[in-house]
């Protein structure tokens, strides 16, 4: 743990283990109540010389911090993948994604403007400027380790505010790694804190109801996120919640179905299918079915996982025994109700893959909205393939969820495209595209998908208040 710029050691601690062997790789303090406190007062300290520091000397912070992310790709990288299991490649792929966060808001942080607005008085002036919001709280996943720490650490040290965070019980090796390039990148004493904690709620308790915090930013369950969110209601604490998905990924019958089947065998097993902007349902209209099925089936049979260490493993472990669970039970539940299983479908036990926690990567079609999978998020490596008929009817079962985060729509044609796209409801759309996100676009859900938007220009407005000041003169 860090507060107020000390290393805290002589505390209780709780292992950390690597989800593809069952290995102990590191123990870290486990923190409590008291240590959330200490987190949040040690905040509020360093709030007033934080927030009056120049906007110039806060963004030099987070480019140094940037330069050292960078120069520590490969370690990070590899603590990542012993530590949360996606293959050595994709946590590359997520050290560089945040450290463009950190690159994102060094520039943001001097674009944080005011404006004049004219008055219907001739006498008087308005004045608008936009300040740090204070304390903010926040709380993060396993599932994207050190990214999810920058896109919230970046904007809001960027804005002036200061921070206390929790990371995931399973990941906080990763997040100590961020809070030492922080600290190496000159980090004041006490503007950024890290609260381990092998016990998610007492810490969270602290976050939603101590007088000092002015913001909670989440990232994790929808569940956990509407009881933050109940929880900071009280004092009207500001919130942003990224939340849960239930991707749909529509293939209208105008698209190459050879080149849809390969973006859905990309995006749904990114992170062994751990993202919320996953694809859940996959809808293919019936006409190009079969060639479309031919080649995911073709594409997920060759998947090989195993230790994301070794180049070979395209698919990594789940993070628990739990995840494991969830996912099988989704699987059975399907094939009972009548899905056809086209592969996987089971843990993987064997070549060595006992002592962690492998599914196979799994290809279900048939499905239909009677099946739990349907409806519930998966977190794992299936793709569960809906046929469709008609434009209208995909529209409406796309949409008949409580989630709104991501959608992909794949056709090639550009007036379907534009009317498909405007009736989603959801906040992330991929048209012909696998990877809509980035540091400068806005990430977030509608609906139970959460509140608020992270990157691009609008992340950092989520830590800024908006002051007016109305001059007599
Ligand atoms: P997942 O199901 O993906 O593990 P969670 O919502 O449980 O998602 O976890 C996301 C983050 O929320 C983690 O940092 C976890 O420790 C934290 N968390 C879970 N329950 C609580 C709680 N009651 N109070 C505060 N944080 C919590």
């Amino acid at each position: 743990m860090l507060i107020n710029g000390e290393w805290l050691t002589d505390t209780p601690t709780f292992s950390v283990f690597n989800p593809a062997t069952g290995e102990e790789i590191g123990h870290v303090a486990d923190g409590t109540a008291t240590d959330a406190m200490r987190a949040i007062d040690a905040a509020s300290a360093a709030l007033p010389a934080w927030v009056s520091e120049t906007a110039y000397a806060r963004s030099a912070l987070l480019y140094r911090a940037h330069h050292l992310m960078l120069e520590r790709q490969h370690e990070l990288a590899e603590l990542m993948t012993k530590e949360q299991g996606k293959p050595l490649k994709a946590s590359m792929n997520e050290v560089k994604y945040a450290a463009d966060f950190l690159l994102w808001f060094a520039e943001e942080a001097k674009r944080v403007y005011g404006e004049t607005i004219p008055s219907a008085r001739s006498d008087q002036r308005f004045l608008v400027q936009k300040q740090a919001v204070g304390v903010v709280a926040a709380v993060t996943p396993w599932n994207y380790p050190i990214s999810m720490l920058t896109r919230k650490l970046g904007p809001a040290l960027a804005a002036g505010c200061t921070v206390a965070l929790k990371p995931a019980e399973s990941t906080p090796l990763c997040a100590i790694a961020v809070f030492k390039i922080l600290e190496e990148a000159g980090l004041p004493p006490g503007v950024a804190n890290l609260v381990t904690a092998s016990d998610p709620k007492p810490i969270g308790e602290v976050f939603c109801t101590h007088p000092a915090v002015r913001k909670l930013t989440f990232t994790g369950s929808t569940a956990v996120g509407k009881h933050l969110a109940q929880a900071c209601a009280p004092q009207l604490k500001r919130v942003s919640m990224e939340l849960g998905g239930h991707a749909p990924f529509i293939v209208y019958d105008d698209a190459d179905p050879v080149h849809a089947a390969k973006g859905v065998s990309l995006v749904k097993f990114l992170n062994t299918g751990q993202a919320c902007i996953s694809p859940n349902r996959i809808f293919v209209q019936r006409r190009i079915l079969d060639p479309f099925l031919e080649t995911l089936q073709a594409r997920v049979s060759g998947m090989q996982a195993g230790d994301g260490m070794d180049p070979a493993n395209s698919i990594g472990p789940l993070i628990n025994e739990s995840a494991i669970e969830k996912v099988d039970r989704q699987v059975q539940d399907a094939i009972n109700h009548g899905a056809t299983l086209l592969a996987g479908g089971s843990r993987l036990t064997e070549n060595g893959l006992d002592q962690g926690c492998f599914y196979g990567a799994t290809l279900l079609t048939d499905v239909t909205p009677e099946m739990v999978i349907y409806r519930e998020e998966t977190f794992g490596p299936v793709a569960a393939v809906v046929p469709f008929d008609d434009e209208d009817d995909v529209i409406a079962m796309a949409n008949d969820t409580d989630y709104g985060l991501a959608a992909y729509i794949y056709t090639q044609n550009l007036a379907r495209a534009l009317r498909t796209f405007e009736q989603l409801q959801f906040g992330i759309i991929g048209i012909n595209d696998i990877n809509p996100t980035s540091a400068a676009a806005p990430f977030g859900g509608m609906k139970e998908s959460g509140l608020g938007r992270e990157g691009a220009r609008e992340g950092i407005e989520e830590y800024l208040e908006t002051k007016l000041g109305g001059l007599s003169i």
